[in-house]
């Protein structure tokens, strides 16, 4: 019996409160709230708070804000967007789906983010976009990447689907970019299983950015009283997020900090626990700069080679422990071979994503079975 709660032991189990329903409820009580967005507004102004700067809209996935992103930039055929190849393959299609080529950046080994002193390298002409992805929710070089994209006055997107909650020198990630993404899909800290947002933090964006917001016309200009009749102006889509995944969402991001907490908790537990192997050089742990407070969205180890990395992840398998590595890099994948070319060399990119291993993390997670997902490991070693 004493296994009984404990195994298998999932990679990931969606963050739920037990707000969530109430807040559905309410809408399923009273059929035309459904169509006035209050969740969506509250969602909206709860990024208001967090980062003044920008004004935030929901979207359907972070796949749809990038997709959006690439529109807004105007991107096109023939046009460079600069990005780490260790990212989700969401941050390269957007992109390519308007004909751009990625030009991948070799990452920072300690963090797996880009390697900000290799952007430079990296552009040319053709630069219409760096995009940056804040792994694990913990930080790329923020002072550096923003320092260049001005010098060189090419638009700073944060693809931050990892970084709720997480900061940099004291700001909120997402804060940084021209524009920056989260997602809210099911494997992320804070959850309403499919979903999205966007935050424009250059003002100058704005009036294109609410055209293709709402479907090419100019609705929101009509709905803040400017203007009689709205109609179509340009291209656009229909992003917004549904009421009910906004009620779903907003039950969440009431409770963010208790949730970021428990996670940190879980985070830093794996974290002490697994020292002992650092000293007896088995693996190496995840580093987070002084500047950065990260928010427990990843935890990983690192193996010392591709193979015990299988290794260990078939063993805690016949534990009944499901561990995943992560990213594949784009540039060597069979569409990235041909979609993007690769800046400088690659030093880093394949030999760290080949040796990185994500244990199981999530809201529900216990103290009993972060322990015993340790002692395997531990046994793993001995
Ligand atoms: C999850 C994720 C995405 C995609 O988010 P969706 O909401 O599932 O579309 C994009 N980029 C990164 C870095 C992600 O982790």
């Amino acid at each position: 019996m004493i296994n009984e709660t404990k195994n298998p032991i999932p990679f990931c189990v969606p963050t739920i409160t037990g707000k969530e329903r109430s807040f559905i409820d309410g809408l399923l009580d009273d059929p035309s709230s459904l169509t006035q967005g209050a969740y969506n507004s509250k969602v909206e102004a709860w990024f208001q708070k967090m980062n003044p700067k920008g004004i935030t809209k929901t979207t359907k996935s972070c796949t749809q804000a990038l997709e959006l992103t690439a529109q807004l930039l105007g991107i096109e055929k023939g046009d460079e967007v600069i990005m780490a190849s260790f990212t989700h393959v969401s941050t390269a299609n957007a992109f390519v789906l308007r004909g751009a080529t990625p030009v991948f950046i070799d990452i920072n080994p300690n963090t797996m983010n880009i390697d900000a002193s290799l952007i430079e390298h990296g552009i040319t002409e053709k630069t219409k976009a760096v995009v940056v992805m804040h792994y694990g929710g913990v930080a790329c070089e923020m002072d550096a990447i923003v320092e260049i994209c001005k010098k060189h006055n090419i638009p700073l997107v944060e693809d931050n689907a990892h970084g709720i909650m997480a900061t940099y020198r004291g700001m909120p990630l997402g804060s940084f970019g021209d524009i920056s993404c989260i997602s809210f899909d099911h494997q992320k800290n804070i959850t309403c299983n499919q979903g999205g947002s966007i935050s424009i933090n250059n003002k100058s964006l704005l009036a294109k950015f609410e055209s293709i917001y709402d479907l090419g016309t100019d609705k929101a200009n009509f709905l803040r009283g400017e203007i009689e009749n709205y109609e179509w102006q340009s291209t656009g889509s229909n992003h917004q997020m549904s009421e009910l995944s906004a009620a779903f969402l907003y039950a969440q991001l009431e409770e963010a900090d208790m949730l970021t907490k428990q996670r940190l908790l879980s985070w830093n537990l794996y974290h002490d626990l697994l020292k002992e192997l650092v000293i007896r050089e088995c693996i190496a742990l995840p580093y987070i700069p002084e500047y950065c407070k990260h928010n427990g969205h990843i935890f990983y180890i690192k193996t010392n080679n591709a193979p015990k990395r299988d290794e260990l992840i078939a063993f805690l398998k016949t534990h009944e422990i499901t561990a995943l590595f992560h990213y594949t890099p784009l540039h060597s994948s069979e569409f990235g071979k041909k979609a993007g070319r690769i800046s400088g060399s690659d030093l880093h990119t394949k030999n760290e994503s080949e040796k990185l291993i994500r244990l199981p993390l999530y809201h529900e997670i216990t103290q009993e079975q972060i322990e015993f997902i340790v002692d395997k490991i531990k046994l793993f070693y001995s």
